[in-house]
């Protein structure tokens, strides 16, 4: 089955062109770094390639790897600046795998002993709450994080 055609509306492609706003961690020729809007931990941060890829599947292998290593050194920095105990990395496929926004994007969560996630309550976190910990995100990328 032919892959599904890249929709230009989707919200993240809307970013990437500078139509909606968001709390930029990092900006690179090929990949952008910001803050979820409805985390689901504290300095839960979104890494999508500039591409205009749907899934990992579609994506060609030489975005993704440049991908990646952006979201390792996202996670590093993550895990530093916010001194977590681990880092936990999502990536859906698809609405059957539970991709909502169709534009390739890799979660990068920070994870503390014994505290759970939170819940999908859909609320949305204070932009200066979302700005504090992108500078601190920042902070620890410029140290080399
Ligand atoms: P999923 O496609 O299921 O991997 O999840 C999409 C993610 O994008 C969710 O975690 C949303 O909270 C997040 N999200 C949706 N809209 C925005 C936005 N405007 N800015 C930042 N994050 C967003």
């Amino acid at each position: 089955m032919p892959a599904q055609a890249y929709d230009e509306t989707n919200i993240f492609a809307r970013i990437l062109r500078g139509d909606l706003p968001c709390t930029k961690v990092l900006e690179t020729d090929a990949v952008l770094a910001f803050m979820d809007i409805m985390p689901r931990a504290d300095g839960h941060v979104l890494v999508i390639p500039k591409a205009p890829a749907r899934t990992l599947l579609d994506i060609d292998p030489g975005s993704l790897a440049t991908l990646i290593v952006e979201v390792q050194r996202i996670a590093r920095a993550v895990k530093q600046a916010l001194v977590a105990d681990g880092v936990t990395i999502w990536q859906f496929n698809e609405p059957a795998g539970g991709q909502e926004v169709p534009h390739l994007h890799f979660h990068v969560l920070p994870r503390w002993n014994n505290v759970e996630l939170r819940p999908r309550t859909g609320a949305t976190d204070k932009p200066e709450v979302l700005i504090a910990l992108a500078e601190k995100i920042a902070g620890a990328l410029a140290t080399g994080g």
